[in-house]
């Protein structure tokens, strides 16, 4: 009797699987942005989400100063042809304003910083003097106005510096900071635990005391994950390892999801141990079990159970990083108030040929580089396989084919995610 086949994940096509899109949409129904505020000092608020847009309490510069060294005048004394000589009545240094007002037909010393005196708009860079004992001589080639940072000219006074739901990177402290603001109302802190599923996963903790018995893997999924977690600025609550019985998934999801706003576990989903994983699951909430259009990653588990919401990706430590980055990135950074959650794709030209069936996303490890007439290029690293943690470290992008795309011809143009700041 002829074998009866089932749908495999090898299947070129198959029918009926969820699109990445569609899984990206239920997701983010799941996961709304997290309302809980908190007040932090400015100095140690890197990496933190706004919650409230910073607005600016100062004109910045605060006053007119000047941009060069040289000799501040007012434009009425510009000559129409020929020379003037000014005489110099004083000094400003950054920090050391002049105190009185200048009159016509005089000049002060001013340095880089140094506030406009009053009755001064213009400032002729010493180059273009000639310093005659207490005179400086200028001519009629004098430029009105030059030189000069008006007050307000970088930001005004009330003006949005920065907008809520952004992640502050260094220059966004430096801006907040220079605008003497010491505090900044951000997201609380998201909590994420994490944990591996699998009889056959062995503890990183036991390779010295134990080695590696055999049929066992070391664990890298939990690794990897922190990682990941730790570069988004969340706290990471690390789970470890959970057999594969009812009884443990059961204690470790219920332990999860009371403790954390996101919940992210690795394995155990595919259909060969899905039935006592799917019961725990449904025990304690409401998940869902998908096929996703995609490669790799094509098992994933998502839903909510309490308030936290719950990814189980699959076991493959390469699926792990994708499913990760293309679903539970941009989900956390949801969750934290980021307005911004995907990935940056840029564009890049295939310097080989990548082989690619329509149908289902595809997400290959690519090496990209410049090339010699100055474009970037990518190529993909070695073999592709799901397991091969190695085409991952290799790798310096995502390359992110479409569902409809075919087989990428040399020369082609497509999409890649830069580990740049992804990883
Ligand atoms: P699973 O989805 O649980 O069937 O696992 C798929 C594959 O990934 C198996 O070969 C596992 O041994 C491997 N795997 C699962 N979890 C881990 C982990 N935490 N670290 C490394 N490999 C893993
Ligand atoms: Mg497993």
């Amino acid at each position: 009797m002829a074998i009866e086949k089932q749908p495999s994940c090898d299947d070129p096509a198959e029918p009926a699987l969820l699109p990445v899109a569609e899984a990206k949409r239920r997701i983010a129904e799941l996961v709304p942005a997290l309302q809980d505020v908190e007040n932090v000092n400015t100095v140690v608020s890197a990496g933190r989400v706004l919650a409230r847009a910073i607005l600016s309490p100062l004109n910045v510069p605060a006053a007119t100063n000047s941009a060069m060294d040289g000799y501040a005048i007012s434009h009425g004394d510009i000559p129409q042809s020929g020379e003037q000589s000014l005489d110099v009545v004083g000094e400003c240094y950054a920090g050391r304003p002049y105190p009185h007002k200048v009159n016509p037909g005089e000049a002060v010393r001013i340095f880089t910083g140094g506030v406009m005196p009053h009755g001064t708009d213009t400032v002729v860079i010493q180059e273009h003097v000639a310093v005659d004992g207490g005179k400086v001589r200028i001519d009629h080639d004098v430029q009105a106005m030059r030189n000069v940072r008006l007050a307000g000219e970088d930001i005004k006074q009330g003006e949005t510096v920065l907008e809520a739901g952004r992640k502050l990177s260094a220059a966004d402290i430096g801006l907040i900071a220079s605008l003497g603001i010491s505090e900044v109302v951000v997201t609380r802190r998201l909590k994420v635990a994490f944990f591996s599923t699998g009889d056959e996963v062995q503890s990183l903790d036991k390779a010295i005391t134990e080695g590696l018995p055999d049929g066992m893997v070391y664990d890298s999924n939990r690794h990897t994950l922190r990682c990941l977690l730790q570069a988004l600025g969340v706290e990471a609550i690390d789970l470890g390892i959970v057999k594969d019985t009812f009884d443990d998934t059961y204690q470790a999801l219920k332990t999860a999801s009371e403790q954390a706003d996101v919940v992210v576990s690795s394995g155990g989903i595919s259909a060969g141990d899905a039935d006592y994983v799917t019961k725990a699951f449904h025990q304690l909430g409401d998940v869902a079990f998908w096929k996703i259009a995609m490669r790799p990653g094509r098992p994933l588990a998502s839903g909510k159970i309490g308030e936290a919401a719950f990814f189980g990706l699959p076991g493959n430590p390469v699926a792990v990083m994708v499913t990760f980055l293309a679903f539970v990135q941009p989900a956390i950074k949801r969750r934290m108030g980021m307005l911004s959650t995907e990935p940056m794709a840029i564009p890049a030209r295939a310097s080989a040929r990548m082989k690619k069936t329509p149908g289902r996303m595809e997400y290959q490890r690519g090496i990209m580089s410049v090339s010699d007439d100055g474009a970037v290029q990518v190529a993909l690293t070695g073999k592709q396989g799901a397991g091969r943690l190695s085409s991952m470290s290799v790798a310096n992008c995502l390359i992110v084919l479409s569902e409809q795309q075919g087989t990428v011809e040399v020369g082609d143009t497509v999409s890649v995610w830069p580990f740049d700041g992804l990883l």
